[in-house]
């Protein structure tokens, strides 16, 4: 974006301040990060008022600064937009560069699997088009509006992250994208807590539409009956339905992982066998949207090949590290819900990568009331003929450990409620020829174990 502040208070029917000539190139809600000539947006929040760091932002370049009306002592000289509330100014201000910017905007929703989609999607087209994408996981109502401020005015795609915890949230995201084509990557059952149901999960998604142009296109996991279900309901709807049953009007079957990827075939819209650097079913499926959009906007097979097979993932996403002991650890450490869990073991069961394989292991969080059913409901997916050893890490976990420990001799299977070190321990066995998985919530840092095998 590059605008003065003029156009800007255009925008927000505002009367200008002083200084109405100067440029703002991007926008920024933390002094820390600024960028030349960014526009500076302070929040009043709990804890700080983002106001005392507004000439902290001056002396750091910002081209410019809001302020809430009834904030006192606005600093004088200096180009300030006066508002009424910093917050929806961010969101109105994304809305008009939204509604005049020629790019083509997509929006990713969906329980597991939307910043690896997302970066798969923008990876496959970014030798093809200028594209610009969600900054890590910036897709809330704050996270959004930035995203879309920050979008070069010549950027040819814009790929959207849209996140969300409860009911209104992906429709107020999407109204103000209002993208060309969306995606919803799976149903799981993280949120349960505030949407009750897997259905009333995939009802919020399904919101996602409401904001969609007109010509839109909805890509969604057709392996997913309630998805389905919902589909069927929308008689004007555009949807193609992706996933690995043969009913979907792209799929892929003959999946086969190796030490620096998955190689896979797919039916339908597109055939032919292709090649993506990431591990597990559920990241190919992420892949088949990459390729359908792709397609879509006029890529042949062969580009969609050849581009897929450089492209990179985000840090934490089944990403392959060696271990100072010699394992190949698969650090997925960043998120962990059942759905992204049970994917993760059957790679695992099913990787023939290495022949000895360890499942490490923390609670995930954020499940309600049912968080017992849910850990509990590992078990029926390891297997003591597939998997060696199971590490537990977790005051959660103590629930699922009572399972296998009927199965599982003493010597593969450890508990910990809170004990780094004992799981560090334990992996000092494992070797050349082991393949360890590491998997939970965000707050279990079970990336802590890993720091102890790559330093
Ligand atoms: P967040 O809500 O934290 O932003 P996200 O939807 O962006 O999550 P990713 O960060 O891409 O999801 O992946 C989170 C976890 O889910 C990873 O462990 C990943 O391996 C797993 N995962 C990714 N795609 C899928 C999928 N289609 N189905 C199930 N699990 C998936
Ligand atoms: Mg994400």
């Amino acid at each position: 974006m590059k605008k003065t502040l003029k156009q800007l208070a255009a925008w927000l029917n505002e009367d200008m301040a002083a200084l109405g000539d100067t440029v703002v190139s991007g926008i920024s809600i933390d002094t820390r990060t600024i960028q030349q000539g960014d526009l500076f947006v302070p929040f009043r929040g709990e804890h700080t008022n983002g106001h005392k760091f507004v000439m902290q932002a001056f002396e750091k370049g910002a081209g410019a600064s809001l302020w809430q009306k009834d904030e006192p002592n606005p600093p004088e000289g200096y180009p300030l937009l006066f508002v009424d509330d910093p917050e929806l100014a961010l969101q109105e201000m994304a809305r008009a560069y939204r509604n005049e910017h020629k790019a083509k905007f997509i929006g990713i929703t969906g329980s597991n699997g939307k910043t690896s989609t997302k970066d798969i999607l923008a990876g496959t087209l970014a030798p093809f088009f200028k594209v610009q994408k969600t900054i890590g996981n910036f897709n809330n109502q704050l996270g959004l509006p930035i995203t879309i401020l920050q979008l070069d005015e010549d950027t040819d795609v814009a790929v959207l992250e849209m996140g969300m915890s409860g009911f209104g949230e992906i429709e107020f995201l999407t109204k103000l994208a209002r993208p060309h084509m969306t995606v919803i990557t799976n149903i799981g059952e993280a949120h349960m807590q505030d949407l009750g149901s897997r259905a009333g999960i995939a009802k919020a998604k399904f919101e996602i539409i409401q904001g969609m142009q007109e010509d839109g296109l909805l890509f969604y996991d057709g392996d997913e009956p309630l998805l389905k279900e919902l589909v069927a309901k929308e008689q004007q709807l555009q949807s193609v339905p992706f996933g690995l049953e043969s009913n979907n009007l792209l799929y892929a079957d003959n999946i086969h992982a190796n030490a620096d990827g998955s190689h896979f075939t797919t039916h339908g819209l597109i055939e032919g066998d292709f090649f993506i650097s990431v591990l597990g079913k559920h990241q190919v499926k992420n892949t088949l949207v990459a390729m359908l959009i792709s397609h879509k906007l006029g890529l042949s097979n062969e580009q969609i090949r050849t581009s897929l097979e450089h492209v990179v993932l985000t840090d934490m996403r089944m990403q392959q590290v060696l271990g100072t002991n010699g394992a190949l650890f698969i650090n997925d450490a960043y998120n962990a819900a059942p759905t992204s869990v049970k994917a993760a073991i059957q790679f695992m069961a099913t990787s023939t990568i290495r022949p000895e394989k360890w499942l490490v292991l923390g609670d995930m969080l954020e499940l309600g009331p049912n968080e017992q059913r849910f850990h509990e409901g590992l078990a029926e997916h390891i297997n003591e003929d597939e998997i060696d050893y199971v590490c537990l890490f977790g005051p959660r976990m103590l629930y699922l450990y009572k399972i296998l420990k009927e199965r599982f001799e003493a010597e593969r299977l450890l508990y910990t409620e809170d004990d780094y070190t004992a799981i560090i321990e334990k992996l000092k066995q494992a070797n050349e020829s082991s393949i360890v998985l590491l998997k939970g919530s965000r707050g279990m840092k079970l990336e802590t174990i890993l720091k102890a095998f790559t330093s």
